[in-house]
């Protein structure tokens, strides 16, 4: 199926649908604790986009949201952050992924200028509000605008925690979640499917710092 190639599995890791097979194996001998998360994964990207073009249940529509432009842009332009601290300035360098941006949600290449700062997340409010140390790209760049699209600098995390809300901004933490950004897809899709959920932020898992925000795309 041209749906295997064009969002299941990356090309390298296993371009021919090989989880999509385990997982089918494991589901038909019921053997289903044994399938693993990077296996529902596949599964879970492939069933979002074949069942509603299908007239099946479709899954959880979701967007991530980076930080507003009008934040970035002020960063860039007072040198400030949200806490009165003067950016620092750094080049990015070593492994990808180190350098993600909060406003186009990809990881700066080798080289570019990053911003960091201090950023007053807007949501959740109240006891579980927090800042968090971010990075902007020094240029202008744009803002990441897909729907249904994990956000790259969530996939190239080696380790993200995935922490969903509800509508009084009160943290649901039978639905927290750590694991790679490769297999968010399991865990974010459980967070989104449960009604109590308003939002999910998803945080780097080691220092803590906010990656970005999602949210369901109402039908
Ligand atoms: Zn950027």
């Amino acid at each position: 199926m041209p749906e295997i190639e064009r969002l299941g599995e990356p090309a390298g890791r296993d371009g021919r649908g090989r989880f999509l097979k385990k997982a089918a194996q494991k589901f038909l001998l019921c053997e289903y604790p044994r399938i693993t998360e990077q296996e529902t994964g596949c599964v879970l990207r492939l069933a979002r986009a074949v069942l509603p073009a299908t007239g099946g249940a479709a899954m959880t529509a979701f967007r991530c949201v980076p930080i507003a432009t009008e934040i970035a842009d002020r960063f860039r332009r007072t040198g400030l952050d949200d806490n009165g601290n003067a950016i620092k300035s750094v080049e990015a360098s070593g492994a990808a992924g180190r350098f993600p941006c909060r406003h186009c949600l990809r990881c700066a290449a080798s080289g570019q200028t990053m911003l960091l700062g201090s950023y007053n997340l807007p949501w959740p409010r109240g006891i579980y509000w927090t800042p968090s140390p971010i990075f902007l790209h020094a240029e202008a760049c744009a803002r990441f605008a897909s729907e249904n699209e994990v956000a790259p600098i969530v996939r190239l995390n080696a380790l993200v925690s995935v922490r969903a809300y509800d509508a009084a901004d009160q943290c649901l933490y039978e639905l927290g979640h750590v694991c790679s950004g490769a297999d968010v897809d399991a865990p974010l899709e459980r967070a989104l499917g449960d009604a109590r959920t308003a939002f999910v932020n998803i945080h780097t898992a080691r220092p803590g710092c906010l990656l970005s925000r999602v949210e369901r795309i109402d039908g």
